[in-house]
């Protein structure tokens, strides 16, 4: 029974980690994670429990220099997510040095007043006495509540940390349903599904200028799945999904050049984002999905509201 909540915000310079550690703490794939920066563009929740406690996490995208509306927006969200939450939790690179940006960023939290902790992220990176030294800067600059050290890739470290945010827990109505553990709909994170797939497989700086639109995405029940097809000894065959979901996404580029390399070489670079792409959506929604997918040029959406209202950038 849950009786208590705790909002925290994940923040931090982009890349540093924190799709995957709200991911990893979540259990689920809440946001998607690139080895490129500023993949995250809105903020998500992700959600889990610990004893009564009902964890949320807000993964924000990264703090960055504002270069375009979109970027506009993404800053915008990080500045909003720090105002209404029980604690503040800064990822930072296992660097024993203060950047720009977590300056900015513990500028923010010290005038916010928000109770923070810091996570030195990628230890597997570094030796034990770096990480000390990293701890001893950033403990010299600001009295964080506590200096975790993790790695969000191989696990180490992360288990302290729902005890840790559990202090920062204040008595309320449960926020989420029980084993709800994001508040993106499928929809979006179908479509967020596709853009990972396509800055992980799209070199140089064509991704960023992309957007997925979903126009389709509905359920239906596969022929022959019911009860009566279940074969003649009861043994169900094919699938062990008994539902499948058929979504279509355009996928929006900046120029046609890139909708060529979108394409690829007779589709074939569509063709594997397309199915990287639904394997992820399959084990998300734990269903049979079958994807289409086009690619349509819309010149400089980035900086058109139009455009990103219709992303789902701007509401
Ligand atoms: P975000 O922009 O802060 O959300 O960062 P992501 O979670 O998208 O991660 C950025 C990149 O860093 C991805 O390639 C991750 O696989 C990688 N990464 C995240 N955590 C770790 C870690 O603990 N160790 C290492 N070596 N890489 C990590
Ligand atoms: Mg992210």
């Amino acid at each position: 029974m849950i009786t208590k909540t705790a909002m925290i915000a994940i923040i931090g310079r982009p890349n540093v980690g924190k799709s995957t550690l709200t991911n990893l703490l979540t259990g689920d794939k809440v946001a998607i994670v690139t080895p490129k920066p500023q993949t995250t563009r809105n903020r998500i929740y992700g959600v889990f429990a610990h004893g009564a406690t009902q964890m949320i996490l807000l993964d924000t995208p990264g703090f960055h220099k504002a270069r375009t509306r979109l970027g506009e927006y993404m800053v915008g969200v990080v500045k909003e997510s720090v105002a209404d939450v029980d604690a503040a939790a800064l990822v930072v690179e296992p660097i024993a040095g203060i950047g720009t940006q977590e300056e900015n960023l513990i500028e923010h939290i010290s005038r916010s007043g928000v109770p923070a902790i810091l996570i030195i992220n990628k230890i597997d990176k570094i030796r034990v006495d770096q990480t000390l030294s990293i701890i001893d800067v950033y403990s010299k600059r600001y009295s964080f509540d506590a200096i975790i050290p993790v790695s969000a890739k191989t696990g180490d470290g992360v288990q302290q940390l729902p005890e840790l945010l559990e202090k920062y827990a204040k008595e309320g109505p449960q926020l989420f349903p029980d084993g709800m553990t994001t508040d993106q709909p499928e929809i979006l994170i179908a479509a967020e599904i596709i853009r990972e797939k396509l800055l992980i497989c799209v070199d140089r700086e064509i991704p960023h200028g992309t957007a997925v639109e979903i126009t389709k995405f509905s359920e239906r029940v596969p022929e022959g799945s019911d009860e009566a097809d279940a074969g003649e000894n009861g043994a169900i065959e094919g699938p062990d999904y008994d539902a499948i979901i058929d979504v279509d996404a355009t996928i929006y580029c900046e120029k046609a050049s890139h909708k060529g390399i979108i394409i690829g070489k007779n589709g074939s670079m569509l063709k594997r984002i397309g199915s990287l792409a639904r394997e992820d959506i399959e084990r998300f929604m734990g269903a049979k999905v079958f994807l289409r997918t086009w690619v349509k040029v819309r010149e400089d959406w980035r900086n058109s509201r139009a455009s990103m209202k219709t992303f789902g950038y701007i509401k």
